[in-house]
């Protein structure tokens, strides 16, 4: 019996609208088997998740997305069985999350200087209801006082580069990234590698500088890849000789055209991610136990 996987999800501890339980609860509906939960630069939705996935009777992977700033690039590396107790790491991630909380207040002050927004610090804070702070939360805010029409629409008005509330990164580098997870015990994994603004050249160098700090893989299948991008992707990574991971990154029921559980398999020459993590023979002993 093969385990369906979906290594790349959010819940309200960052940018997510579920809480870990009701994402774990929707997964196991979803018949996924395997669920990695990896909120922007925060461990903090694991312990709820690791409890409602115990009740479910599905595993959940202890993940995370860090930041990266690449070649002045944002970049996203997911983690993946992550130990969520390693000092190192959290302590990484809180120096992120300082910088969010920075970021947040400048992002408020640019709006208001540049497009006459205000209030949208307290709006944005309030979305995050204390939690780490998304540009996401910005754009649920703009979209709501009627300056969007749509996330996306926010997004590009707003908070993308050469935007008026727009803030450079100033995340992890690429070696503190994969230092952390791999000194958590866990898999390092490029994320959603087809959506970066990176030519093929520059890709394969960000993978290349990936594999030689120690990192494991790249989606091969994401919620936000085309067929053609998921077949590049597949390519790359065995060029580079990088392992395979697939997830939907999903963030909550608005976006249904993101769903739980419902990848593609990986392209054939693709080596997963999992391949040494034994669920799959697990799987098949608890059949026939059961
Ligand atoms: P942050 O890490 O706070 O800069 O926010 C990045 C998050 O914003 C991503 O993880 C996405 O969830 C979301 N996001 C980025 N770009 C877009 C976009 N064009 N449309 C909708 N959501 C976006
Ligand atoms: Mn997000
Ligand atoms: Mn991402
Ligand atoms: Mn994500």
């Amino acid at each position: 019996m093969s385990l369906n996987y979906d290594l790349h999800s959010h819940s309200i501890a960052s940018d997510g609208t579920l809480t870990p339980s009701e994402l774990v609860r929707h997964a196991a509906a979803q018949r996924v088997g395997v669920l990695a939960l990896t909120d922007h630069d925060t461990l903090a939705g694991i312990a709820e998740a690791q409890q409602a996935a115990r009740e479910a009777g599905i595993r959940l992977v202890a993940g995370v997305e860090v930041s990266v700033t690449w070649r002045a690039q944002t970049v996203h590396v997911v983690g993946l069985q992550v130990d969520p107790a390693h000092e190192a790491m959290q302590a990484g991630l809180a120096r992120l999350q300082a910088f969010r909380d920075w970021r947040a207040g400048e992002i408020a002050r640019r709006l208001e200087q540049r497009a006459g927004i205000g209030g949208a610090l307290e709006a944005a804070s309030e979305y995050a209801r204390g939690r780490l702070i998304s540009r996401t939360h910005f754009a649920r805010f703009l979209l709501d006082r009627g300056h969007a029409r749509g996330m996306q629409d926010a997004f590009d008005r707003y908070l993308k580069r050469n935007c008026p509330g727009y803030v450079p990164g100033d995340w992890a580098t690429l070696e503190e990234a994969v230092a952390w997870i791999t000194g958590a015990g866990g898999q390092a994994v490029v994320a959603h590698p087809a959506r970066y603004p990176l030519t093929a050249t520059r890709l394969r160098e960000l993978t290349g500088e990936f594999k030689d700090c120690g990192g494991s893989a790249i989606e091969v299948i994401s919620g936000s890849h085309s067929r053609d991008e998921t077949l590049v992707m597949a390519k790359l990574a065995s060029r580079q000789g990088l392992l395979a991971s697939a997830g939907s990154d999903y963030h909550g029921p608005e976006n249904p055209w993101v769903e739980l559980g419902r990848l593609h398999a990986l392209p054939s020459g693709c080596v997963p991610v999992w391949r040494d993590w034994g669920m799959d023979e697990a799987a098949v002993r608890e059949q026939a136990a059961g």
